[in-house]
């Protein structure tokens, strides 16, 4: 999906406009380019995130030689025209210094913290190392998981009537946390959730 991307403000800049890369799940910035009307155009017939290179004077379509492509899934353009921001999923990092991010450090300017654990939590499911709690709460299966969710619940009911802030602030993140292992666990994403408290919300 776009906005109305003609009559872009080409001329402010040299026929260059910067594209801002968001995360489509987590709305993280990924990083940040130029595009000029060739690669814009490119980016949304191929559906892969396509810049124009300053210093190479060409198209470059991000990941064409790491392989860490951007999947684009929405373009934006803001107010006046003179800037793109566009949701992308990512295939592999996004920097070319192999972190996720080219601005690594944003987690703490973030609100949507939930997601970024989501995340982890996932990656736990893949590689599952030794010492991980998430990595062994998912080989004991989905009866033991939700079991836990279910003790996390009353925990926080009992920590609301009879305990400090601080233990019900704790329960609370228990159970936060083990919800989102369950879902993982039933291979259900937390924006399915949120669609589902959207609806009512917009009811
Ligand atoms: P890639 O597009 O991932 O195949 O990387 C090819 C080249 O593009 C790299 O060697 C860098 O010069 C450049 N590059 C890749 N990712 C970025 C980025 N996030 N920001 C700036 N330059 C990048
Ligand atoms: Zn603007
Ligand atoms: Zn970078
Ligand atoms: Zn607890």
């Amino acid at each position: 999906t776009t906005n109305n991307l003609t009559e872009l403000a080409w001329q402010k800049m040299d026929n260059l406009i910067p594209a801002i890369i968001q995360h489509a799940g987590t709305g993280a910035v990924l990083m940040q380019g130029y595009m000029n009307p060739a690669s814009l155009s490119e980016t949304l017939t191929s559906g892969k995130a396509t810049f124009f290179s300053r210093s190479k004077q060409a198209l470059w379509v991000k990941g064409e030689t790491s392989g860490n492509f951007l999947e684009v899934k929405q373009v934006l353009t803001d107010c006046d025209k003179d800037s793109l921001l566009i949701a992308c999923q990512p295939i592999g990092p996004s920097c070319h210094l192999g972190t996720e991010s080219c601005f690594p450090e944003q987690g703490l300017s973030q609100q949507n913290f939930l997601s970024q654990l989501e995340q982890v939590i996932a990656s736990r499911k893949n590689d599952a190392p030794e010492e991980s709690y998430t990595a062994h709460l998912f080989s004991r299966g989905t009866t033991k998981i939700a079991q836990k969710v279910g003790e996390e619940g009353v925990e926080v009911a009992l920590a609301a009537v009879a305990e400090t802030k601080d233990d019900l602030l704790g329960e609370c993140a228990d159970l936060f946390y083990h919800t989102l292992v369950l879902l993982q666990d039933k291979d259900i994403e937390l924006k399915e959730v949120m669609a589902v408290l959207q609806k009512r919300h917009n009811k």
